[in-house]
């Protein structure tokens, strides 16, 4: 009977210990910035950046490949996330690491990222895009959000975030659809002095479709 029990559970901590190799995250890559990163970032006024992007299908090996170029590059930028039409890819697809600091925290990777709720309460933060370099300006929204997309295995998944990853969601999430966070900014007196004072064009900035 005793050997039996611990039988059973040597059993189930063997499935518990496969379950977590499943549900670990299996992408993992080097923070240290690299002198030359694999993806090259566009930058405000490309029209690349304005290209809406298509939803993924099979969540396969080469989308890990590009999640893996994604996030070495959005290391060597120093940057907490990337969206993939940034470096010229046009499918709804986005990293995020918000701890830069600690080699061991796995990054947040989003594939077909919707947001299925938003609180109500509304927060000013200030944000900046590795494609707008130097430029800082507050934007408004949500301070809280509910999220529904795959992971980089292509398994259905929710998550509910607020404070800095959620800022940094939404801001992704507008490179999936061409918006710049630019173009959400209401002071434009400060705007233009910030993208003037950077090399930026108020040309460039566009009207939200709300
Ligand atoms: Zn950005």
């Amino acid at each position: 009977m005793v050997y039996l029990e611990v039988f059973v559970l040597a059993r189930s901590f063997a499935q518990l210990a496969r379950n977590a190799e499943k549900n670990k995250a299996s992408i993992v890559v080097d923070k240290t910035p690299l002198e030359s990163p694999p993806l090259e970032i566009h930058t405000l006024g490309d029209e690349t950046l304005r290209k809406p992007a298509r939803r993924i299908g099979k969540v396969d090996e080469s989308i890990r490949e590009i999640i893996r170029d994604m996030l070495r590059s959005m290391y060597s930028a120093k940057g907490i996330g990337l969206a993939a039409p940034q470096v010229g890819i046009h499918t709804q697809l986005l990293v995020i690491d918000t701890d830069l600091e600690t080699p061991s925290t796995p990054p947040l990777v989003l594939i077909n990222p919707e947001i299925i709720a938003s609180g109500a309460s509304l927060e000013t933060y200030e944000e900046g895009c590795l494609s707008i370099p130097g430029v800082y300006l507050n934007v408004v929204r949500p301070s809280e959000i509910k999220l529904s997309y795959r992971d980089e295995m292509g398994r259905p998944r929710k998550m509910n975030a607020d404070g800095l990853v959620a800022r940094c969601i939404q801001h992704e999430l507008d490179h999936l659809n061409g918006v710049l966070f630019v173009d959400r900014v209401t002071d434009k007196a400060e705007l233009t002095r910030e993208l003037n004072e950077h090399g930026f064009h108020e040309n460039d900035v566009r009207g939200i479709d709300r």
